[in-house]
């Protein structure tokens, strides 16, 4: 039999279905971490009613004697164990860690419980293969754990049952292979479904980054684009700054006389101009701090988050150099580009709270200030 009919992607480990980079494994976990942490509450809360419940049944089965007392202490320790969890994940709520220890200590103590339960109860074992089952299917999916964790976990309490039955049961081998055979296939069954939820979770949430990133970037530079930079970038960028007073600097750059460069080498070859730039400055700014927009055709913005305007042109003028320096390769052409620069600096920590207002209009003015200076140059301001 195969295991998931849905292919896994090429990011995705195939037998314990998770993100083989950890790093994407982990974004996911986090971004999963509110719902999983709630999934696990209602289950643990759920279960250890059930756990208790099932004292009836000793009462039932054994009447009132020592070893329903036993039975019942039995119970109450799972249910204390499953309490401590939920403290557990009160108490670290953004640790992912302890997300998957309360969830494998969880199902190791419900495990363990229920095999000393049925060598407490052991004339019933044919009775005790159906709850196992039960609690094969509430380990792979119900409580939502690693595969990794819970597949052993599942597969070593089913052996443990199956050694219970042959020592303590008193079965037939007919009717011991028969639940031994089907705890088997519950074990299968139950990860083949629980393999199939986790590459639903990873394929759904690759979709929908792929979906957020396309509208948020520019398609043909990959630099951020200006909805984004209105509707998000800016305003948090900002209130960051302003928050703990930091600095913030912009840069507006533009490329000179591209409509040249349009005119000579066509189209194609200015979006090469284009690309080489835009990878230029996402190479020279700072990965996951500094941003860059595509702010026009071929105007970008730089957003450059405690950054003080010394640092700014500095950045500025290293930008300058790397694209006048060096030609740019288009098929067997080579294509020279300069591009002018305008950087405008706050400090929040010396200036009123309203005077980010006019930043981009700051910055564009030098942009105009270093076009009419002659071009391929660097003018700034520092406002407040
Ligand atoms: P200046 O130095 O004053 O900035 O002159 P310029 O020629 O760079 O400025 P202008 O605004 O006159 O022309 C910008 C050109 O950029 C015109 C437009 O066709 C081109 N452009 C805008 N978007 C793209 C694009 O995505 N690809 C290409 N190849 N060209 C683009
Ligand atoms: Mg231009
Ligand atoms: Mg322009």
């Amino acid at each position: 039999m195969s295991l998931p009919d849905s292919k896994p992607s090429p990011g995705i480990a195939a037998w314990r279905c998770e993100f083989q980079h950890s790093a994407d494994e982990q974004a996911f976990l986090r971004h999963h971490l509110a719902t999983t942490h709630g999934q696990l509450r209602v289950t643990l809360v759920i279960c250890t009613l059930v756990y208790l419940g099932f004292n009836i049944t000793d009462i039932v089965w054994l009447g009132y004697s020592s070893q329903t007392a036993l039975l019942a202490g039995v119970r109450v320790a799972v249910a204390i164990a499953a309490m401590g969890g939920i403290l557990m994940l009160r108490r670290w709520p953004d640790s992912i860690g302890t997300t998957q220890l309360v969830a494998s200590m969880a199902e190791l103590a419900g495990g363990a419980g229920f095999l000393l339960i049925t060598a407490l109860r052991s004339e019933e074992f044919a009775l005790h293969a159906i709850s196992m089952a039960i609690i094969i299917i509430v380990f792979y999916i119900y409580i939502p754990n690693r595969l990794l964790y819970s597949a052993p976990i599942a597969a070593l309490s089913t052996l443990g049952f199956v050694l219970l039955a042959a020592g303590l049961g008193n079965l037939r081998p007919v009717e011991l292979g028969t639940i031994a055979t089907m705890l088997a296939l519950t074990n299968l069954f139950g990860y083949v479904a629980a393999a199939r939820y986790q590459l639903l979770l990873r394929h759904e949430y690759t979709a929908q980054n792929v979906l957020k990133n396309l509208s948020v970037r520019d398609p043909l530079t990959g630099c951020y684009n200006r909805r984004y930079l209105h509707q998000q970038l800016l305003e948090t960028e900002i209130s960051r700054a302003q928050r703990y007073q930091l600095s913030l600097t912009v840069i507006m750059c533009d490329l000179d006389h591209f409509k040249l460069v349009n005119d000579r080498y066509g189209h194609h070859g200015g979006d090469a101009v284009l690309q080489h730039f835009a990878r230029l400055m996402q190479a020279l700014t700072r990965d996951g701090i500094d941003s860059v927009v595509r702010y026009g055709g071929e105007e970008f913005l730089l957003i450059l988050p405690e950054t003080d305007l010394a640092g700014g042109e500095l950045l500025a003028q290293r930008l300058r150099l790397a694209l006048s320096a060096q030609p740019i390769a288009y098929g067997d052409q080579e294509i020279s580009a300069t591009a002018s620069f305008g950087v405008a600096s706050i400090n929040f920590a010396q200036c009123s709270s309203s005077a980010h207002t006019n930043m981009i209009t700051a910055a564009d003015d030098m942009l105009y200030a270093a076009k009419n200076s002659g071009r391929n140059r660097v003018c700034s301001r520092q406002l407040g």
